[in-house]
């Protein structure tokens, strides 16, 4: 690479994906530095999906000790101790964000613990040591902050999935505005762990672009655990009395310790230089980039949810390294935005890869639905009486199974062994040669064996997208 440059890459933001950039770039021989103004390891090590799985195993012990006394245990009187958990976390993502740290070293990156701002499309200045560096290449990666709605008067007693992770103590009640991933895996977390939860959606129904029945099974089963969910109402206003809440929404007045904000994610993209250094952004402030990660300015990338395009870890990730390897390896390649899988780390879990239900019968002429709901073997003895919803959606034309969704114990861990079938375009008569294993839940994936639904579109209907020929 040249040397007119101090740098061939400068990467703004230490998160899942800037990181691996950095990483792979600096191991193809590229002079790489990297800025991050907080922590290293993002929003999904230090207040994102490494804390919220944890305190989601914590929260399940509340299932554990309950179903234990139907296998003959007696598990006593179990007590939760709120400051324990949080000290763990911080021990635990302390240690995953210095593994990043390290890595980073390793790879030969420099790391500048500094703000980071563009002066140019080939000048970044390091605020925290007051000089300027230069580069050839710009990557983007400074992820995104949870959005509040600024119209709602005394919102700013409201906290977000930022606060969450550390408040001082464990609220006694808790109201949570959104019906997204946030919003329903901290419902559960808080449920788990004791604390009267209220989720407030203005949609009909929460979560919105799964799989229609998954949601409403969801639903069902995350009220039948005791939370209080009400769809179709708004907060309008919240107002602090003594140490606690006092919110009205659309129709009804809460008064609860602590309201989670969850109403989705905005673009960390103002305030660093990038609009004045003629990169473009969407409606959202979202970063626009092509299919290389590539912005408007020629020489700047940007990966993660500064694009605003799957807003997932694992994908951040896969753009940042299909640039770095396009730049600097010699080896041009795009990260694959198709049939990623993804779960809600709640109570029951839900997990899905590929099209939904509603979307085959939108896009395909024949969809043939596979569907299994039934009592898992350790809810016999437990007593607990949630199901387990299994489905296979089908392109009937091409037996290729399209779509895997499934609530449940274990989802997330069955859909990522099942996205490899569906990623490899296996076909329902794949999954019927599997034999199956027994006894587990995942087996019922391999012994579905009559459709419960054929859709069929009229003849004259128009060709879809998909997986059609
Ligand atoms: P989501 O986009 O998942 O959900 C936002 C929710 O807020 C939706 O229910 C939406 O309703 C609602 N909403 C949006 N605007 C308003 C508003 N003005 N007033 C009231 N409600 C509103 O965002 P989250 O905050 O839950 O999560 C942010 C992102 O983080 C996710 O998109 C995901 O990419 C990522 N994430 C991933 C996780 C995982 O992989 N397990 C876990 C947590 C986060 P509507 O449906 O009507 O639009």
């Amino acid at each position: 690479m040249t040397a007119a440059y101090d740098f061939d890459l400068f990467v703004i933001g230490g998160g899942s994906g800037g990181v691996r950039a950095a990483r792979i770039a600096a191991s193809h021989g590229a002079r790489v530095a990297l800025a991050e103004e907080y922590r290293v390891g993002g929003t999904c090590v230090i207040r994102g999906c490494v804390p919220k799985k944890l305190f989601l195993y914590a929260a399940r012990f509340a299932d554990a000790f309950e179903d234990a006394v139907g296998f003959g245990w007696d598990p006593g009187s179990p007590r939760f101790d709120w400051p324990t958990l949080v000290a763990n976390k911080d021990r635990e993502i302390q240690r995953q964000s210095d593994a990043y740290v390290r890595n980073l070293n390793t790879s030969g990156a420099s790391i500048f613990y500094s703000r980071a701002e563009i002066l140019d499309s080939h000048t970044i200045r390091i605020v925290a040591e007051g000089r300027t560096v230069t580069t050839r290449y710009i990557m983007v990666a400074t992820g995104g902050h949870p959005r509040l709605d600024p119209t709602i008067p005394g919102i700013e007693h409201a906290i977000t999935s930022n606060e969450i992770f550390d408040l001082p103590a464990l609220p006694r009640s808790l109201a949570i505005a959104g019906g997204g991933y946030v919003a329903v895996e901290f419902a559960s977390i808080m449920t788990g762990l004791g604390v009267k939860t209220t989720l407030i959606h203005r949609g009909l129904e929460i979560l919105r672009g799964f799989d229609n029945e998954c949601r409403n099974v969801m639903h069902n089963a995350m009220a039948e655990r005791g939370i209080d969910i009400h769809t179709g109402e708004f907060f309008t206003s919240i107002e602090k009395r003594g140490d606690r809440l006092v919110a009205e929404t659309s129709a009804r007045t809460l008064e609860v310790d602590q309201i989670l904000f969850a109403i989705g994610r905005v673009p960390n993209t103002l305030g660093f230089g990038l609009v004045e250094a003629g990169v473009d952004l969407d409606a959202y402030g979202a970063i626009v980039v092509d299919e290389d990660s590539r912005s408007s300015v020629e020489n700047i990338f940007a990966v993660g949810d500064v694009t605003n395009r799957l807003n997932l870890t694992p994908v951040a990730i896969r753009e940042g390294h299909a640039v770095a390897d396009t730049l600097f390896g010699g080896k041009p390649r795009r990260a694959d935005h198709r049939n990623v899988p993804t779960a809600v780390f709640a109570e029951p879990e839900l997990a899905s890869v590929g099209l939904t239900e509603e979307d085959a019968k939108a896009t395909l002429h024949a969809v043939d639905i596979y569907r299994t709901f039934f009592t898992p073997l350790m809810n016999t003895l437990s007593g607990r009486k949630e199901k387990t919803l299994m489905k296979l959606v089908v392109d009937a034309r091409t037996d290729r199974v399209v779509g895997v969704h499934i609530v449940g114990p274990g989802a997330a861990e069955m859909v990522q062994l099942a996205a490899i079938a569906v990623k490899m375009n296996a076909t329902k008569a794949d999954f019927d040669q599997t034999v199956a294993l027994h006894p587990t839940a995942a087996e019922e994936l391999v012994t579905i064996s009559k459709p419960t639904e054929r859709f069929r579109k009229p003849a004259d209907a128009p060709a879809g997208v998909g997986s059609d020929p």
